[in-house]
């Protein structure tokens, strides 16, 4: 069953204590605790995606203008590797962990047993909203929860797609779908979840948070950030700035919370590293990329108005070298690269999460990592050398969610290393293993016999026990 706003059926505070009792129900009936049914719940979720890969590209085409192939490789074939790698290792993931005892309680034996965490909530955000909606729904079956998924209103296709799918293939005793905004989102967060799982800004993060504090429920926030590239001169260039562009213009024209928000390199070499990616630009989306199809558009007219503010601030004026073209009729900008933008600058003041990418100018290399360190931890962090001074100076020095050397953004793809951000861009992680255990608990169980009893423990404490 799933709710619907788009459907006009009323989703309140009483609908949703009425989702929540009715999972419990089925959570405490013991159902989504086996093996069996989480391994068939994520087969129907593969099932689901397989089976209706061109109806969720139609639907991201319609949220946001998606070209076929970046819907096909970022969304659905990231989805349905993560959902066989966890069928692959769910029972791996499920068996006990053993671990060493001390000799205080010698003879014992210990162990880590992975617990569900009970009726889960999962909110999700616009940009990705396929994966971003099912990927963490994975790790809470997986883990054995039941789960309730609430995809962002934001991208509506792609939300009343997931409603009608989840409601045929899952287990709806267990698994449901709430469409919705504010409201509907407000009144679910006012009940009581054994986990929220949130993806999306830090301001609505900070309402989850205090909401889930109510009830003392843990939560994983999934924020953004600005995430920097900075650039030597010693590298392949073109190399270099193909993978810039791949991570910022063809991640979602930006629109994804990873993407390059901005470059440092030297006073020196910015030149350089702005022919090639005028370059680099036109070779991949041509003369007037307003027309390209491999771009996406921007979500809606207030993120459109958000960014047109961010190139008409007059500190900015006159820093475009490339781009810069707009058509609000099509919600569509075109790749825009600013060079020398000032750090007070608004677009140097928050997440730009959109297709402009300034470049800030340094004196020498190693000034990035202070322009780094004194706004808010990114969730990624980027550099380009071939220098292996500066690549390790880079990853012990730069605080972020992630760091990739030589590459962006790839580490998504990485479902060894933990996803997640650090301060401002988030709290846990997933992907993996790590989704997972972002959704169980780890109970600590250490077995004793009878034997081996040993006396000092127990009272009257004499002095010649308290010498022993
Ligand atoms: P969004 O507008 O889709 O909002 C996210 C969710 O919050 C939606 O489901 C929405 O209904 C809900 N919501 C909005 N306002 C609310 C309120 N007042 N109370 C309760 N719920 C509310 O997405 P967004 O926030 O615009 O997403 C973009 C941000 O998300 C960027 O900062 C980006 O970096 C970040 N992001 C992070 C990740 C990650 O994995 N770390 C992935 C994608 C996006």
């Amino acid at each position: 069953m799933a709710f619907s706003t788009v459907n006009k059926e009323v989703f309140g505070s009483e609908e949703a204590f009425a989702t929540v009792k009715d999972l419990r129900v089925t959570f405490d009936s013991g159902k989504t605790r086996s093996y069996k049914w989480r391994v068939s719940q994520l087969k129907a979720l593969f099932d689901l995606t397989e089976g209706h890969e061109k109806e969720i590209v139609a639907s991201l085409y319609s949220d946001l203008s998606k070209s076929e192939t970046e819907s096909f490789i970022q969304e659905i074939a990231m989805l349905k590797n993560s959902c066989q790698a966890a069928i692959k290792e769910l029972k791996h993931w499920m068996a006990p962990e053993k671990v060493k005892t001390s000799l205080t309680t010698f003879p014992s034996s210990a162990e880590i047993v992975s617990e569900p965490l009970g009726v889960v909530l999962v909110i999700s955000a616009w940009n990705y909203p396929f994966l971003l909606s099912l990927d963490p729904v994975i790790g809470a079956i997986a883990a054995g929860n039941a789960v309730v998924l609430k995809p962002s209103e934001m991208a509506p296709a792609t939300s009343s797609l997931l409603a009608k799918l989840l409601g045929e293939y899952m287990d709806n005793s267990s698994i449901r779908v709430v469409e919705g905004a504010v409201d509907e989102t407000s009144a679910l967060l006012q009940q009581k979840w054994d986990k929220i799982f949130y993806t999306g800004n830090g301001r609505v993060g900070r309402i989850v948070m205090a909401a889930a504090a109510k009830h003392l429920t843990p939560v994983v926030l999934e924020l953004g950030g600005k995430s920097p590239v900075v650039v030597d001169s010693d590298i392949n260039l073109k190399v270099a700035t193909r993978r810039i562009i791949a991570g910022k213009w063809g991640c979602n024209n930006g629109q994804a919370c990873i993407s390059p928000d901005y470059i440092i390199t030297t006073k020196n070499y910015a030149p350089k590293l702005v022919d090639a990616l005028k370059t680099e630009l036109e070779a991949f989306y041509g003369k007037n990329p307003l027309e390209s199809k491999d771009l996406s558009r921007i979500v809606n007219s207030n993120h459109f108005a958000r960014l047109t503010k961010l190139l008409d601030d007059d500190k900015v004026s006159g820093k475009i070298v490339y781009g810069g073209e707009k058509d609000e009729s099509k919600l569509r900008i075109s790749p825009t690269v600013l060079l020398d933008v000032p750090r007070d600058s608004l677009i140097m003041s928050e997440e730009i999460f959109g297709p402009l990418l300034p470049i800030i100018t340094v004196d020498k290399l190693e000034e990035s990592f202070d322009v780094i360190n004194s706004g808010s931890k990114p969730l990624a962090a980027y550099i380009f050398t071939n220098n292996k001074n500066l690549k390790e100076k880079f990853v012990m020095n730069v605080s972020a969610g992630g760091v990739v050397i030589n590459d962006t953004t790839m580490h998504l793809a990485v479902h060894t290393l933990p996803f997640g951000g650090v301060g401002e861009s988030g709290l846990g992680a997933y992907h993996g293993k790590f989704s997972f255990d972002a959704f169980s608990h780890k109970k600590a169980v250490l077995y004793r016999s009878f034997f081996g009893d040993a006396p000092i423990r127990y009272p009257p404490y004499t002095a010649t026990k308290m010498r022993l």
